[in-house]
This record gives C-alpha cells, sequence and structure tokens, in this order.
C-alpha cells in the first residue's frame, strides 16, 4: 500500500543539517511511528512521504517554511532576572518554557547582563533547512481509537491503556 492520509506509517531516520552534523536520528532505537496527514511531522517531511511504499528509501531537503519556520525578530525579548524562580540556574544557552499568549513556548537564554536577560523564543531550528534520509518500515490502516486520539497505539507509540 501507498502511504496516504491516516495510515500508521513507521519509519527509520536521520535528520542532518547543511553542514551534515546530525541532529536526530533513530538509529539505536525502535522506528518512529506516527499518523500520516495530521501534522504529527514537520508538513515537508509528510510531503515527501505521500504516495510512498514499504522499503522505500528517501533522501529530501527540506526548507525552513515547512519545517519549524523562519527566524522571527518579534520572538526575542529582554525580561527581568528577578522573573525567574531560581535564578542561579539562569546562565546562557538554557533552555526553558515560557508562557506566552500564544501558549507555551521553549526559549533559549542568550545573553545576561545585570538584572536583564535576553531570551529568544524561536525554534532551536528555525531557519535551518533539514536533510532527512528516511526509510519506510511499515505501513497499516491507523485504529478508530488511534485516530480520536491522535497518536499511535502499540509498537513505537503510546502505552496507556
Ligand atoms: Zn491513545
Amino acid at each position: 500500500m501507498k502511504i496516504s492520509k491516516n495510515n500508521i506509517v513507521e519509519i527509520n531516520y536521520t535528520l542532518k543539517d547543511n553542514e551534515s552534523n546530525i541532529l536526530d536520528s533513530s538509529e539505536g532505537q525502535e522506528p518512529l511511528a506516527y499518523i500520516h496527514g495530521i501534522g504529527n511531522l514537520i508538513p515537508g517531511l509528510e510531503n515527501a512521504l505521500e504516495g510512498k511504499e514499504k522499503g522505500d528509501k528517501i533522501q529530501t531537503k527540506i526548507k525552513p517554511e515547512d519545517a519549524y519556520g523562519v527566524r522571527d525578530e518579534n520572538l526575542l525579548e529582554t525580561v527581568s532576572l528577578k522573573q525567574f524562580e531560581n535564578q542561579d540556574d539562569v546562565k546562557e544557552g538554557i533552555q526553558f518554557q515560557i508562557e506566552t499568549n500564544d501558549g507555551v513556548k521553549m526559549a533559549t537564554i542568550t545573553n545576561i547582563s545585570g538584572d536583564d536577560v535576553s531570551i529568544d523564543m524561536n525554534h532551536p531550528l528555525a531557519d535551518i533547512e533539514l536533510n532527512f534520509d528516511v526509510e519506510v518500515i511499515s505501513i497499516r490502516e491507523a485504529s478508530e481509537e488511534e485516530l480520536s486520539h491522535g497518536h499511535v497505539h502499540g509498537a513505537g507509540g503510546h502505552h496507556h491503556h
């Protein structure tokens, strides 16, 4: 069968940036299982997998627009050190979750100067072209229950029943 909407797909993958640094990989782990066509994966990867079959191997380069987005200067902010509960933990480079008007986002501390803490709420992979090597391991229909939950049950998925 060919990958189409609402199929449960298992893939092995390796993700590299344009300098061939490995950013993420399923190697040494279970394959990644996801429901195709409902936004479980970034749009560029779902598009590349559409119509593929078990055993297919693909290489695809995905632009930031179809991955984790382009950098937005509006997501750079300066906050007061006093706003942090554990001020000893506030260090350049650490990431933390922050409540915003758009919901919870990941923020990275980029600079600390006195009481001013500069934070960046862009996704760490914003602006980065992603190079995926993907192998399709299996394809099957999703169950009603999996579709209503929006995630995969069983191998490679959730175990909560
Ligand atoms: Zn479930």
